[in-house]
């Protein structure tokens, strides 16, 4: 049986990555620890205990936030001693950039944005969108530990399992080789955007515009038509790049991977960097005046139009019939 560890971040929270997270540990069938940085509710460590053998609860002097090189001495010390044949990470931007660097410090291998695990001959099968999605590798794993950043929304939640596993609060006190480097960077300030009251990961209706809608004015119109609907706001990188909206909206293959019941591309041609991030959505509907573009390709409805005679018109009759 392959013992597996699941690492989150500071801040953990019982939330669908995190149960998208742990389902797909459960999926390979192992003895399954979870260690969490950082303190944590009580309920979420429940959540936590009901989904794995064992929790491990790190404390340990500055660890109540993200510190890049002090979240990753801990990981590596607490992974050291549990000596893991797999270790898996959530697709938060946080955890991607620390899963090469866990890889290297536990002398393991790494891969990200895992769709989908597998053992195979003993070893981790890791199957991943490449070429901007338009081919998937399979890559296969063979030093241990594999240590692996998930695209955690491609897993459904499991349930709770009959027994919770046991949870522990462990002091952590770096030192040696893991201690090392914790001085090497320091968070100064923390500068927030806001992006509305649903992270774009999390939200179930999302609103998105591309560069044909060609500056920043006509997000304003988006967001009238994204209040009514209560969805969130999001956007191409073109978008983004143009500076029209923030880069926080971005979704793609370089932005948010998203999985809404439904996701509204106004004039956002479809490129599949774009797709990768909308691989998860239940419904897509483009409103575009390219009958061509590839959104349409990859749509469950489509509106050959120019936006400007439909997202106004579309907002008042939805509120109307909202009201
Ligand atoms: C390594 C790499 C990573 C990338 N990562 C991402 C990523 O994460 N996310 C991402 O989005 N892109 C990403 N890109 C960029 C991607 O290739 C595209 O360039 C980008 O998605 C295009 O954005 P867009 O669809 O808004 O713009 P365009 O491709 O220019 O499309 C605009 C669309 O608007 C339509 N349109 C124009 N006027 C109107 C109108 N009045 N009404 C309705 N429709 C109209 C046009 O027909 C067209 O289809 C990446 C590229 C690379 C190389």
């Amino acid at each position: 049986m392959k013992s597996i560890v699941v690492c989150l971040m500071p801040g953990a929270k019982f939330d669908k990555p995190t149960a998208g997270l742990l389902a797909a540990a459960r999926g390979l069938d192992g003895q399954l620890t979870v260690i969490v940085p950082g303190t944590v509710g009580d309920d979420t460590t429940a959540s936590l205990a009901g989904q794995a053998d064992s929790v491990i609860v790190c404390e340990a002097a500055g660890l109540s936030e993200y510190q890049p090189e002090l979240v990753l001495g801990v990981l590596q010390l607490v992974c050291s001693d549990l000596n893991p044949d797999i270790v898996l990470l959530a697709g938060d931007t946080y955890s991607q950039e620390l899963t090469p660097r866990l890889a290297g410090r536990l002398g393991g291998v790494s891969a990200g944005d895992a769709q989908s695990l597998k053992l195979e001959n003993d070893n981790l099968r890791v199957t991943r969108s490449v070429y901007g999605g338009k081919a998937t590798a399979v890559v296969e794993l063979r030093s241990k530990p594999a240590v692996v950043w998930v695209r955690a929304r491609s897993f459904a939640p499991a349930a709770a399992r009959d027994s919770a596993g046991s949870i522990e609060k462990r002091i952590v006190e770096l030192a040696g080789e893991a201690a090392k480097s914790v001085d090497a960077t320091k968070i100064v300030e923390r500068h927030e955007e806001s992006t509305g009251t649903v992270r774009l990961e999390d939200a179930t209706l999302i609103v998105a515009g591309g560069r044909g809608l060609g500056g920043p004015e006509p997000f304003e119109e988006l967001k009238k038509l994204a209040v009514v609907m209560g969805a969130q706001q999001a956007a191409s990188r073109a978008a983004c790049d143009a500076g029209w909206v923030p880069v926080q909206w971005q979704v793609g293959q370089t932005g948010k991977k998203v999985a809404p019941e439904l996701y509204v591309a106004v004039a956002i041609s479809g490129a599949s960097q774009h797709l990768m991030g909308i691989a998860d959505a239940k419904i897509v509907t483009a409103i575009n005046t390219d009958r061509d573009a590839p959104i349409f390709k990859h749509c469950q409805f489509g509106l050959v139009e120019d936006y400007k005679a439909v997202v106004g018109p579309l907002t008042e009759r939805l509120k109307a019939l909202l009201s």
